[in-house]
């Protein structure tokens, strides 16, 4: 079989996501026939290292041998039972280990089977706490503007992500939206600290003046990924949390992206030393095997849902996949691989080699911006370098580098004219030389007329 034999069934029966569809008259589409470990392949034995995780959930690599034998161990045993009135020992074993190595406080988990649907997840147990406490006022979320948090009406409501939100504003609900602390945006000569502390001064305005009607804070910490993998100071978080405990709000963290390692720790909220009063995780949870998410929270939060069943104060919220047998055998697997590997510490090389492998590009005409947080490593093309003008985007100067980075064995998927790279952490050094190699080449060519 060649590749256009299955893209040509392809396109007349998958609708693709987050595409339109149109480009794939003139945007190749790649059928791929099997993985293993960066390296994608497809069925005319072209390969591709998967610079982009996947959309960020790989984490140890394709067919990775010790998550195939842990779902091959599974499945003989049992492949997923309903959680309402049952249990099984990969959730409780699960449980027991998210909340050893979250930060301190996170005491119970909740499962849900995606990122967006953890976020609703934890937008109605905020807003039901408050209600359980005689306070149903509390209503309102606050988010950061360049947010993003998924797709559901819910999750997209609590994003700031135009290109993905406007359509759908008027079934949306309302949010407060605060500045966000995005280090792209501070001034010549202005450190990313003072401008995070400068930014969080309309969100304690915010809090000051409504906490009466807020529920909850929601924030990516550390990189705003969909919103083109800005980032900022650690700083703002630590704020946050004091502020929101001062004035009774809870805090969300979402760190459905930047969990499991991609900022340098295992979690974002590590490096501003706090503990939300809720965190979401999926994406690297199962290590970019199996769809499925989990809500951590405190005793505080579920003691306020504790109580006989008549006065209906319990959470009444299930997806059917919750907390899936084989998904949580394999997010055991990935967690024994962090611990058995010092994946964390390990990184700690990649991470500086990503880093060397691009600083020729910081004097380039067209690069408005490097930055980097951990594993992850974002390039961001401009028009003019000095007033960091963007080029326009419908001129797509991203799918050009994206259409390059596939004739040298690379996938370089792009957001906007923000080139990144978020590698599986089994990616070598000189695979990631590569992939600088090929983002360089590729700037190249987007850059021109
Ligand atoms: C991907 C993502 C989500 C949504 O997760 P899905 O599994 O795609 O629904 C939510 N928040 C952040 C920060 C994400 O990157």
């Amino acid at each position: 079989m060649r590749n256009a034999d299955i893209v040509a069934r392809d396109l007349k029966s998958v609708w693709h996501p987050c595409t339109q569809m149109k480009d794939h008259e003139s945007l190749p589409l790649i059928p791929i026939k099997r993985g293993e470990g960066v390296w994608l392949e497809d069925f005319e034995n072209n390969r591709y290292i998967d610079a982009v995780s996947s959309w960020w959930v790989n984490l140890f690599g394709h067919a990775n041998p010790r998550i195939n034998g842990a779902i091959r161990d599974q499945i003989e045993q049992l492949e997923h039972v309903i959680l309402a009135g049952f249990s099984h020992e990969p959730v409780v074993n699960l449980s027991e280990r998210l909340i050893e190595i979250t930060p301190e406080g996170l005491s119970k988990c909740f499962y849900a089977d995606n990122g967006s649907s953890a976020i609703e997840a934890a937008l109605k147990m905020s807003y039901h706490y408050w209600k359980n406490h005689g306070k149903p006022a509390k209503k309102n979320f606050v988010n950061l503007s360049n947010s993003y948090h998924g797709e559901t009406l819910g999750a997209l409501a609590l994003g700031d992500v135009a290109l993905y939100k406007d359509t759908y504003q008027p079934l949306l609900m309302e949010v407060i939206t605060a500045p966000s602390p995005d280090a792209y945006n501070r001034e010549p000569g202005e450190s990313e600290e003072d401008y995070a502390l400068r930014q969080f001064e309309a969100m304690e305005r915010i809090l000051a003046e409504q906490h009466d009607e807020i529920c909850a804070v929601i924030v990516e910490p550390l990189i705003q990924c969909a919103g083109s993998m800005r980032m900022h100071h650690p700083i703002y978080h630590t704020r946050l949390r004091e502020a929101c405990t001062r004035y009774g709000v809870h805090l969300i963290a979402d760190e459905i992206a930047v969990g499991f390692g991609r900022t340098g720790t295992m979690f974002a909220c590590e490096q501003a030393g706090i503990t939300p009063d809720f965190m979401c995780l999926s994406k690297g949870l199962t290590a970019g095997y199996l769809p499925l998410s989990v809500v951590l929270t405190t005793d505080n939060v579920y003691q306020a849902f504790y109580d006989d069943y008549e006065t209906l104060r319990a959470f009444l919220h299930s997806h059917s996949y919750t907390g899936n047998a084989i998904g949580c055998a394999v997010a055991l697997a990935t967690l024994d691989i962090f611990r058995d590997d010092h994946v964390i510490d390990s990184n700690r090389a990649l991470s500086a080699c990503m880093g060397e492998s691009v600083a020729h590009l910081v004097d380039h005409p067209n690069v408005g911006d490097i930055r980097q947080c951990g594993m992850t490593l974002a390039i961001e093309m401009v028009k003019d370098k000095a007033s960091k003008t963007p080029f326009p985007w419908q001129e797509r100067r991203g799918l050009k580098v994206y259409r390059h980075s596939l004739t040298r064995q690379a996938l370089l998927r792009p957001l906007g004219n923000v080139i990144y790279f978020m590698p599986p952490y089994v990616i070598t050094e000189e695979q990631i030389r590569h992939l600088a190699q090929v983002a360089t080449e590729g700037i190249e060519i987007a850059i021109k007329d």
